[in-house]
């Protein structure tokens, strides 16, 4: 009698462990579900990364492509093209290339063996350009500019008064002033104001030092221009700032070198485009130049850069106020005599003068303390002067 009810204590039991290791495989299930599902996952993140790897792989071992510009057509399949050392080619197309889209002044892209067209580069603004847009004009004020009143005012009727009154000009049948020509010795804020103008009136601001284009882009400068203003035409207002126009603006003399041919080239491209563009055209232009006796005239004639300002070295009363400027920045002590300071100062420009309240600032720290005495500012002025008299 005992044993059958021990029998059937122990089918109870295992019964119920049945339903225990049931829960418990169940429970697992799940585990082992969502680490399948977790893992699936990972192996499609892997296949994308491998995906790339391998496209990384193919570009770097892929036959490097060159960019050219289409000079003239000649027949159905046939271009003439320069590339970017200047040399001229005759190329053919690749089939799967769109012939229609091929005009002159088209980039493309080359085999760099056989130099056939491979692709257009169309509607892409140029790298260079690219890098000369992100300049920022940064934020400069009226406030920030010191002793050029008469220049600012000036400046204005150049260069915002022809973008947002341009019926004034015309109702008094005056010629709307395309740009202005900024002259005068180095560090008196040529570049300044230019920042100021582009600041103010929230322009595309394009900065363009023509030394750097002629020296660095051997070949390429006059098509640089060109997309500059083409660039400037899609995107106005725009001031185009063309810092050391000198460099690229001489008196011609003869054509001798091919670096004289290649500024010569330039310079012709950007007189082409100044006559191209319309005075209503959103498009303003400052040049800067330390050197205007050395400009070509064809470059100042009326009509392309209609107005000079000259940007004087600061008269006594302008250094004050530029010191008053960076000063506002200094924390003092004591009475100090800007008057006296000016003095010391003689034929300094506003960047000497920022560089005398740096200097000042660091003879105070020199000295151990967290504020300018005037005794620092004297010093400075006199450090300043005698490297400027070197
Ligand atoms: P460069 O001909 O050498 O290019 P520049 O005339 O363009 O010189 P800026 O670059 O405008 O001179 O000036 C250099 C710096 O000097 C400015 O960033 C500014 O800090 C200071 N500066 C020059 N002139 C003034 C001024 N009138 N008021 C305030 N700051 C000035």
């Amino acid at each position: 009698m005992k044993s059958i009810q021990d029998d059937a204590q122990n089918k109870f039991l295992s019964d119920k462990e049945l339903i225990i290791n049931w829960e418990f495989l169940w429970k697992h299930k799940k585990k082992v579900l969502s680490k399948v599902i977790e893992t699936e996952e990972k192996i499609i993140e892997l296949d994308i990364i491998e995906g790339k790897i391998k496209k990384n792989l193919h570009a770097s071992q892929d036959v490097g492509q060159l960019v050219g510009e289409v000079i003239k057509k000649i027949n159905s399949n046939r271009y003439i093209l320069k590339a970017p050392t200047g040399t001229r080619y005759i190329v053919s197309v690749q089939n799967a290339v769109n012939k229609y889209k091929i005009k002159q002044n088209t980039r493309v892209a080359l085999d760099s063996s056989t130099l056939t067209i491979m692709k257009l580069l169309l509607n892409r603004t140029d790298p260079i350009i690219d890098s000369m847009l992100n300049e920022n004009p940064g934020m400069v004020r009226q406030k920030d500019i010191g002793g050029l009143e008469k220049q600012l005012q000036q400046l204005k009727e150049v260069i915002e008064l022809p973008l947002f009154n341009p019926e004034i000009f015309t109702r008094c049948g005056v010629k709307i002033p395309k740009g202005i020509l900024l002259y005068g010795p180095p560090g008196t804020g040529k570049t300044l104001l230019a920042r100021f103008v582009s600041y103010n009136i929230n322009a595309k601001f394009l900065k363009i030092v023509a030394s750097g284009i002629v020296d660095k882009y051997i070949g390429e400068s006059a098509r640089i221009i060109r997309e500059i203003f083409s660039y400037a035409r899609l995107h106005s207002p725009c001031i185009i700032f063309i810092d050391e126009i000198d460099a690229i603006g001489g008196r011609r003399f003869s054509e001798g070198s091919s670096a004289d041919r290649e500024i010569q080239r330039t310079l012709m491209e950007l007189l082409n485009q100044m006559d191209g563009f319309s005075e209503i055209n959103d498009i303003k232009i400052i040049m800067a130049t330390n050197r205007p006796d050395v400009l070509d005239p064809a470059l100042l004639r009326p009509g392309r850069l209609d107005r000079k300002l000259h940007i004087p070295l600061p008269s006594k009363s302008a250094l004050i106020e530029i010191f008053t400027i960076y000063f506002k920045k200094l924390k003092k002590h004591g009475i100090i005599d800007l008057e006296k300071i000016a003095d010391l100062c003689k034929n300094f420009n506003g960047a000497d003068i920022r560089n005398l309240c740096t200097e000042a600032g660091l003879f105070a720290i020199r000295d151990e303390r967290n504020f300018v005495k005037e005794e620092d500012l004297i010093k400075a002025a006199k450090k300043i002067s005698y490297s400027k008299n070197i």
